[in-house]
């Protein structure tokens, strides 16, 4: 007889979060079954009730609901590795086509290992194409090294219809030198798939991947970017997401030109056209948010959109500290995400916390003030509500909750100085206290170590891939590309002064 996979077990700590509405617990447990919580409580009410079932914890862990990262690339490799430098995001995009191609399935796997390692049970997946013409086939093998690895992904491809290079194409041609007009067609942006042939990738994906099930894999749509997608393709994306009960995911106001994008553009704001077009509402999550206007807060708030905040993408890449204090205050709801660009280049999430809360609090005392029980929300319940959906039963150790959780060294992060949690976890701990994962019902990480697969020979055949690139190909893009960068520039530059 085959072993039952799903034990029926008992997982407690001497201290608990169950989830942000509440003070840490004591002596807490949850009894899991199958894929669910089926019993919360106290642990010594836990063992009254299942005295036969096995257990699985200690006094000196902390046990907290799986967290969620709500906007990433699944970069596995930091770009800085390539010869990369962080620059403004308009020049760093420019820089990244000098990347070398990594195995789409060597890179899920890698990177969603690296965020299982450091507490994230779900992940959101923007994709960045290494070639448009087989993006099924990269979708289909990002989405099954995700899955190989134990983690949730909402996975969505990326689209982009007009100013792949400039937000004012035309200019930005006549800006440069004949010998470099040459190299690129700034205006065009139809070497990625036409409109019809990416939805058409979508609604496959939808139909082959997506599950309202367990929630294992979700495919959402994105239009990469407000900027980098006209409206037609905004509003089809929408309706896609609406017919299909799924989401849409977008980079919005990330740099200060994008916000002025829409006002040479629209002579308004962007979340104004977006709202006045119909794109805003519960279906959307943007991600970034720098440059919102604060006087757009209540109106995002209004419709539901989410927001994914970036504060280490944010700072390497120049673009500045997005509000959340405000956005929170007006009640927009928040998740916060990797950007697969943390400032420690290792999908560190309890760090990221940690930079999401210390910057949130900005000067004067007319600033509100941003708790830690915020950010908390933030990474677990506000952030499943953007990523995955209002109504999935993920983020909280409570019945009838899907099992993601996690224990880590609470002891070890306590230190000799007490703090209380949530307080001491955001302060001090990093992914080297994450001890134990468990996604779905399966415990996905065990002593810090992958249950599911091979990390070292994940590892080598990365390294591998590395060494077999075409190091002079990728260094004379990168030629070509760092002559564009020098007049980009100065053409951003000159609408520094507007
Ligand atoms: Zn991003």
């Amino acid at each position: 007889m085959l072993e039952n996979p799903h034990p029926q077990q008992i997982i407690w700590a001497g201290t608990a979060l169950p989830n942000p509405h509440v003070p840490a617990q004591s002596n807490f447990g949850v009894c899991v079954e199958g894929n669910r919580i089926v019993a919360a409580g106290s642990h010594q009410e836990l063992t009254d009730r299942y005295p036969d079932t096995p257990q699985k914890g200690g006094d000196h862990l902390l046990l907290m609901p799986a967290l969620v990262n709500s906007h990433d690339h699944g970069r596995a490799i930091g770009t800085g590795s390539f010869g990369i430098a962080d620059d403004l995001l308009e020049i760093w995009l420019l820089q990244l086509g000098a990347q070398p191609t990594l195995d789409p399935y060597l890179a899920a796997a890698f990177d969603g290992l690296q965020l299982l390692k450091s507490g994230v049970g779900t992940v959101s997946h923007s994709h960045n194409p290494r070639n448009w013409q087989t993006l099924e086939t990269e979708a289909d093998q990002t989405i099954q090294g995700y899955r190989d690895v134990g983690i949730r992904v909402a996975f969505h491809p990326p689209i982009v219809d007009q100013n792949p290079i400039a937000y004012d194409p035309e200019v930005f041609h006549r800006h440069l030198p004949a010998n470099l007009r040459s190299l690129i067609e700034p205006t065009d942006a139809s070497s990625v798939l036409s409109t019809k042939d990416y939805f058409c990738l979508c609604r496959n994906l939808y139909n082959r991947f997506h599950d309202d099930q367990q929630h294992t894999v979700q495919i959402h749509v994105s239009p990469a970017g407000g900027q980098w997608c006209s409206d037609p393709l905004l509003l089809e994306a929408v309706d896609f997401a609406q017919q299909h009960q799924t989401r849409v995911q977008m980079h919005l106001l990330e740099t200060c030109y994008q916000q002025q994008y829409a006002y040479r553009r629209w002579g308004k704001s962007f979340v104004q056209h977006l709202d006045e077009i119909g794109v805003l509402g519960p279906w959307l999550t943007c991600a970034h948010m720098v440059w919102v206007d604060e006087a757009d807060l209540a109106r995002l708030a209004e419709r539901g959109v989410g927001v994914a905040h970036n504060p280490s993408s944010n700072l390497r890449l120049r673009s500045g500290i997005a509000p959340i204090a405000v956005m929170n205050q007006a009640g927009i709801n928040l998740g916060i995400g990797l950007d697969g660009h943390g400032l420690d280049d290792d999908q560190d999430y309890l760090r990221e916390m940690r930079l999401a809360w210390t910057l949130g609090n900005q000067p004067r005392a007319s600033s509100p003030n941003l708790e830690a029980q915020t950010i908390w929300q933030m990474g677990t319940v506000g952030g499943r509500r953007i990523t995955l959906g209002e109504d999935i039963p993920l983020g909280c150790l409570a019945k009838n909750e899907m099992a993601d959780l996690v224990l880590v060294d609470w002891a070890a992060i306590q230190g000799m100085w007490p703090l209380s949690a949530p307080d001491g976890l955001l302060r001090r701990a990093t992914r080297q206290h994450v001890k134990h994962v468990m996604v779905n019902g399966d415990w996905v990480i065990w002593d810090g170590q992958s249950s599911q697969v091979n990390e070292g020979e994940i590892i080598d055949r990365l390294q591998e891939q590395l060494r077999q690139q075409n190091i002079a190909e990728l260094e004379g893009q990168a030629k070509d590309n760092r002559s564009l960068a020098h007049y980009l520039r100065s053409f951003y530059a000159e609408w520094d002064n507007h």
